[in-house]
Parts: structure tokens; C-alpha cells; sequence
């Protein structure tokens, strides 16, 4: 037992340091807990306990390459309570209140201001010595330079470094074209970013502050403590909360388990704390973790496995995505047994080869991905991948467009089957037991060669197919049309046109109803939330497709029209310029949508009114131009208030 400690501290440490120095882990954070767990418990079980041992040791020792900070205060870790049980242990501490906030997936550091003014900044390192990265912090804009509030001579406000998700995906964005690595996850992304010796790497990315707490008794409460901190000019978390019963501990963290995936930012739990600093005294602090905290972890959404097989699907536009069919795998709750490699590039750039073991990773509602390999379990006599030439269900030889690649067979049998499943799918028509392999059978008899054909079907049609049996053919059959009556914005999102995805779908139907195959160019491109390339993309379309909508009707599939939600505005169109200083400009869009009205992206005779707020630029010039009605935002407020 004692050969298994000591080659689970060893592998630990080792992992510790790849992740917190290099920032570039081998294994996924479930992995990891899994082997610190174990060691936890054989610890326990013979005593026999390493002195650099992680279960007594925060983080890992800061890097030679920065000079280091002694904290004033160690900063810990927190002890995880991984189901409810265990948070209902923690639960079990004396206490009057309990502050919740959420559990930033960043990179820990903390924050020093001498009168008021940012003067020094550090990682966690090992809690006792972390690594000084001042000039690093700097650039980041969420993190004062200066207090807006006058405090004691010396504070230090402790907190977490993030990527919003949307900066997390620009990022990547960004080192995909310039032919860099990606990074695994906004965690890494942060951590290598915050660790860059040249400041102006650091610069040219955004990270944003979060502030968790101050080690400072600024206030007699933790969450007092934290709207201090809020006055000093620091963001906090968006969710929190001061609760007296263990039962609303409990309904917060499922409540936020159930936001989680829609916030702009990656967390992987709740923060409980004990509220009042008195009660935190009283239970201090373990070698690691205090005893008046406890992490209640979400569950975790990346997990290790090996790829068993690269397959090649043909999407609705002949794009092809490679997929690596993987040894089953438990991901958040959910099995996972594919995930996208994204394109050929990708795979040749991580190296991916069939027999790796690697981490995937669920993130929202987005198909599970490949974040990386890990080579340090390659057995030596795996093959480099070689992408086909040819497409795997029509044998058509595939065209490679830079990243791209795509078969150019129109009639490919994979691109219908996959222009099916789509109109079938649950946000569009929803026909229930229309999935991949009866689409693939409907297809591949020749029955289905549209979407249309499919309200042609009849029950005799499906008999004739195998594993159709009487039943289960009506059942079908009346699904489908069933169907006939279907919501115009769910009918065009399942057309599958480019980049028309169910918001845009939407978007369009308000503005052009079942005339959307007679709408311009320009028409589309006056619209705020239609960009050019969807613009674009919408006119091809129904140049190739032009009759599919009236095919559609003339088989009785007509696509309802939404009920306008009449309003004051209703019927009227706005475009807005220059910036209002009562609300935003997405605010004043919500109103105006909310009271029937619609806004445009930029004027033409038809609008109704110009809103121009301060600093209107061209958009003003061209209503002037065009004779078009331009109000002021006290009169734009005058109209939404029912004036
Ligand atoms: P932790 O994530 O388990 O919890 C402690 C940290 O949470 C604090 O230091 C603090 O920075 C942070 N935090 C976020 N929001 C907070 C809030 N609202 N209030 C207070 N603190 C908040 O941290 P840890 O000790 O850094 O490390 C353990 C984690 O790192 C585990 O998830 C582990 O899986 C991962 N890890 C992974 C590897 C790997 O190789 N994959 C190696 C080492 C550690």
C-alpha cells in the first residue's frame, strides 16, 4: 500500500505541475480528483501521510521565471463536496448563515492595493509562495488600477482570472488562423495566458476578474465584504446568495447547476461559505482547505477515453466532419461515444491517431470534442491518421478547400440523409422516430430524394422496407402528417439553409413571413441580426430551392405565420444610431420588439424613425437625406411609454 502512495503523490505532483506551471495537463480534472481521492483514502487508512504530499499541499511551487510573493495570509484550496451528501456533511458545521456564489473555472490570484492604488499581484503557487505577475494583471480591464472607494491602507482582494466563453472562442479563432495552437479549455487559456513573461501577450487577449473575498476584516459578513468589494469598482459573481436553512443550499446549487451552461463563463460549482467571520474563526482552517468552505462541485464535463475509429460524416451541404468514435465514456451525467475532430486540419495538427487516448469534452448543448491527446500514453506502433480521398457513401472524390473539406456530389446519399434528420429533428419539425437510420433506409430505397417526398410516404411505401412492421409504419406515417401544421419559423429551420439556425429562422419569419424566398439581398441585409454571409446564404438557397416551399404547400405543408404580437408599435420600424443614455442599445431593441415594433440595421425610405442618441453618426446624415422621421431619446421614451 505504501508503493501505491507514493506513486500516486509522485504521479500527482507531476500532474500538478503540468497543470498549474505549464499549464498544459495530460489528464482531465475528473482523472485527476479520481487518483486524489484514492490517495486521500489510503492516507487514511495507514497514516502514512508524504510531507509534499497534495492532500496537505495547495497548487505547485511558483516558477523560477517570476519573482516571488510571500502571501500575508496562505491562500487555500477548497475541500469539494462531490454529491449531496457530502455538502449536506458540510452542512452539518454551526452556522447562522450561509453565502453562496458560484465557483469560477479560472486561475486564482491574488490582488494588493496600498492606499487605495493596484500595487502588487500574484498566483496562488503553493498558497504560501505564489509568483509575482503584476505587470500581467495590469492589462486586464476588470481589475481596478484604482479603488472607487477608500479603504483600510492595505487591501488585498483574492479572486479568479477568466475567459468569457465567446472571448475563450475568439481566442481560438484567432490562433487557428494564425496557425497556433489551440488551447484545451478557457481554464488553461487564462492560466498560460496570465503566466506570459512578455505583458503585452497578456494585452492582446481578454481576460476578465472575478472577486471572491478579501482576507482583510473589512466588514463582520463574508457577502458585506463582498458588496464592499463591489464599491470598490470588482466584478462578482452574478449569482449569489445569503441563505438561513440547509434546504436552500441545497435548491441553490441545483438551481445553479441549471444556469450553468447558459453563463457567459465556465464555472464547475458552488462556493458555500460560513457567512459570519466570528463563525469562520471559530472552525479555522485545515493544513489545505478551511473548514467554514466547501466547493459543491458540478459534475465534471471532460473525461479520458480512447478513440476507437475515425469516421467521416457527410453533413446537409456536403461539408464533412471527421468523428472519432470513442470507447464509451461518462461525461456530466451523459455517455458520450463520439466526438467532433472538427476538420482534416485539426487532426493533423493535434496528431490524432485511432488507439490514442484522449480528453473529451461536453460544453453546453455543443457536440462533445476532442480537446487533445495524450502522448504520454501513445503506444509507439500507432499509425499517423491519413484522411480519405474519397467520400465514404458515394465514393465521389472529396474536394479540399483550405480547412474544408466537402463532397461535391449534390445527390450524395449521406448529405440527404443528413437534410432529413434535420427537418425531422426536435427544433424543427419534430417527428418522433424519423431518426439517422430510418432517414438512412427512406434514402437509400429511393422513396425519400426530398424533403417534400416525405409527405408523400404511405404506409404501403414503409411496409415494403425492412424492420417496418403494420404498426409501426401508421405510427409514422401519421407522425408525419401530423406535421402538415407546423410553425413557419420551425418549417424554414428545418430546410437547413447555411447559418440559418433556429434565432435567425425566426428573425426571418417575423420579417418576411412565407415570403422569405422573394426576399433581396439588400432586404436581408437590412436587418440588425442578418449579417452578409446569411444573407447571402438565404438568396442561394432559394435560387437552388426556389420551389421547395411551394412544393411544400402544394402537399398541404404551409408553415403557420406567428400571431404578430400586437403593440403600440406595431407595423412601425426603427433604426437606432449614436448611444442612449438611459438604456443600451439591446435594451432599447427588447422594448421596441415587446410593443410589436421591428429594428433595422441601417435606414432606407421605409423606416418609420431614426432613434439618435448622442454621438449619431451616418445613419443620422442618411434619415436627414432620405426625409425619414428622427427622434431624440427623450422622445423615443415619450413613444415606448405609450406617448
Ligand atoms: P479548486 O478548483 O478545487 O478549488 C479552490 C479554488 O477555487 C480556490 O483556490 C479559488 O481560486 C477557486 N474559486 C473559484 N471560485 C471561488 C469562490 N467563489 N470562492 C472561493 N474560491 C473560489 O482548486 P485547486 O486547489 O486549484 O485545484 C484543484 C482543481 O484543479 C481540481 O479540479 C483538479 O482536478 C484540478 N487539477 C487538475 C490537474 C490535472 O492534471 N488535470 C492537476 C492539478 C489540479
Amino acid at each position: 500500500m505504501k508503493d501505491r502512495i507514493d506513486k500516486l503523490v509522485d504521479e500527482l505532483n507531476d500532474h500538478s505541475y503540468r497543470y498549474y506551471v505549464l499549464s498544459k495537463p495530460i489528464i482531465s480534472d475528473a482523472e485527476y480528483d479520481r487518483l486524489l481521492r484514492e490517495l486521500e483514502k489510503l492516507e487514511k487508512e495507514t497514516g502514512y501521510i508524504r510531507v509534499d504530499s497534495p492532500t496537505v499541499r495547495v497548487g505547485a511551487p511558483p516558477a523560477e521565471e517570476f519573482k516571488q510573493v510571500t502571501h500575508r495570509t496562505p491562500m487555500l484550496s477548497l475541500s469539494n463536496a462531490l454529491d449531496e451528501e457530502e455538502l449536506r456533511e458540510f452542512l452539518k458545521e454551526k452556522a447562522s448563515f450561509w453565502s453562496i456564489e458560484l465557483k469560477f473555472d479560472g486561475v486564482a490570484v491574488s490582488l494588493l492595493y496600498e492606499d487605495g492604488i493596484f500595487a502588487r499581484g500574484a498566483t496562488r503557487g503553493d498558497g504560501l509562495i505564489g509568483e509575482d505577475i503584476t505587470n500581467n494583471l495590469k492589462t486586464i480591464p476588470s481589475i481596478p488600477l484604482k479603488l472607487r472607494k477608500q479603504s483600510s491602507k492595505i487591501l488585498e482582494v483574492r479572486g479568479e482570472v477568466l475567459f468569457l466563453k465567446d472571448d475563450f472562442i475568439d481566442l481560438n479563432q484567432q490562433r487557428r488562423e494564425e496557425g497556433e495552437l489551440e488551447f484545451a479549455n478557457p481554464r488553461n487559456a487564462a492560466s498560460g495566458t496570465l503566466r506570459q513573461l512578455d505583458s503585452s501577450i497578456t494585452a492582446s487577449r481578454t481576460l476578465t476578474f472575478f472577486a471572491y473575498g478579501t482576507p482583510d476584516k473589512v466588514k463582520d459578513t463574508h457577502s458585506e465584504s463582498l458588496e464592499f468589494l463591489s464599491d470598490c469598482g470588482f466584478k462578482l459573481s452574478p449569482y449569489r446568495k445569503v441563505v438561513s436553512k440547509k434546504e436552500e443550499v441545497i435548491d441553490s446549487y441545483k438551481e445553479a447547476l441549471k444556469m450553468r451552461e447558459s453563463l457567459p463563463f465556465e464555472v464547475d460549482g458552488l462556493v458555500i461559505k460560513i457567512d459570519k467571520l466570528s463563525e469562520q474563526e471559530y472552525l479555522g482552517e485545515r493544513a489545505r482547505t478551511p473548514r467554514w468552505a466547501v466547493a459543491a462541485k458540478f459534475p465534471p464535463v471532460e473525461a479520458t477515453t480512447k478513440i476507437e475509429s475515425i469516421t467521416l460524416q457527410v453533413g446537409r451541404t456536403g461539408a464533412i466532419t471527421p468523428v472519432a468514435e470513442l470507447t464509451p465514456v461518462n461525461v456530466a451525467g451523459v455517455v458520450v461515444s463520439r466526438a467532433t475532430l472538427h476538420n482534416r486540419e485539426e487532426i493533423a495538427r493535434k496528431d490524432i491517431r485511432v488507439g490514442d487516448y484522449v480528453i473529451v469534452r461536453r460544453q453546453g448543448d455543443v457536440i462533445p470534442a476532442v480537446v487533445s491527446v495524450i502522448l504520454e500514453r501513445r503506444e509507439p506502433s500507432l499509425n499517423v491518421y491519413k484522411f480519405p480521398e474519397t467520400c465514404p457513401l458515394c465514393g465521389s472524390k472529396l474536394i479540399f478547400e483550405e480547412i474544408l473539406t466537402r463532397c461535391p456530389n449534390q445527390n450524395c446519399k449521406g448529405r440527404l440523409v443528413q437534410k432529413i434528420t434535420h427537418f425531422a429533428s426536435r427544433k424543427a419539425a419534430d417527428i418522433e422516430g424519423l431518426g439517422d437510420s430510418t432517414a438512412e433506409l427512406l434514402v437509400e430505397s429511393g422513396l425519400v430524394k426530398s424533403i417534400p417526398d416525405l409527405f408523400k410516404l404511405t404506409k404501403d411505401d414503409l411496409l415494403k422496407l425492412p424492420r417496418f412492421a403494420e404498426k409501426s409504419a401508421s405510427n409514422l406515417i401519421e407522425r408525419i402528417q401530423e406535421r402538415k401544421s407546423l410553425p413557419l419559423n420551425r418549417l424554414i429551420f428545418g430546410l437547413g439553409i447555411r447559418h440559418v439556425g433556429e434565432k435567425i429562422a425566426k428573425v426571418l419569419v417575423v420579417h418576411f413571413g412565407d415570403k422569405l424566398g422573394e426576399a433581396t439581398l439588400e432586404e436581408l441585409s437590412s436587418i440588425d441580426e442578418i449579417g452578409p454571409e446569411i444573407a447571402h446564404s438565404v438568396v442561394n438557397y432559394f435560387k437552388e430551392e426556389g420551389g421547395i416551399l411551394r412544393e411544400l404547400a402544394s402537399l398541404g405543408v404551409k408553415g403557420e405565420l406567428p400571431k404578430v404580437k400586437e403593440g403600440i408599435l406595431s407595423g412601425k420600424s426603427f433604426v437606432l444610431t449614436g448611444s442612449l443614455s438611459s438604456m443600451s442599445r439591446d435594451v432599447a431593441k427588447d422594448k421596441i420588439e415587446s410593443l410589436g415594433g421591428k429594428v433595422l440595421s441601417s435606414v432606407s425610405k421605409k423606416t418609420d424613425f431614426v432613434v439618435a442618441g448622442e454621438e449619431a453618426g451616418s445613419k443620422l446624415k442618411k434619415a436627414q437625406e432620405l426625409g425619414v422621421a428622427v427622434i431624440s431619446e427623450t422622445q423615443f421614451l415619450g413613444l415606448i411609454s405609450g406617448g
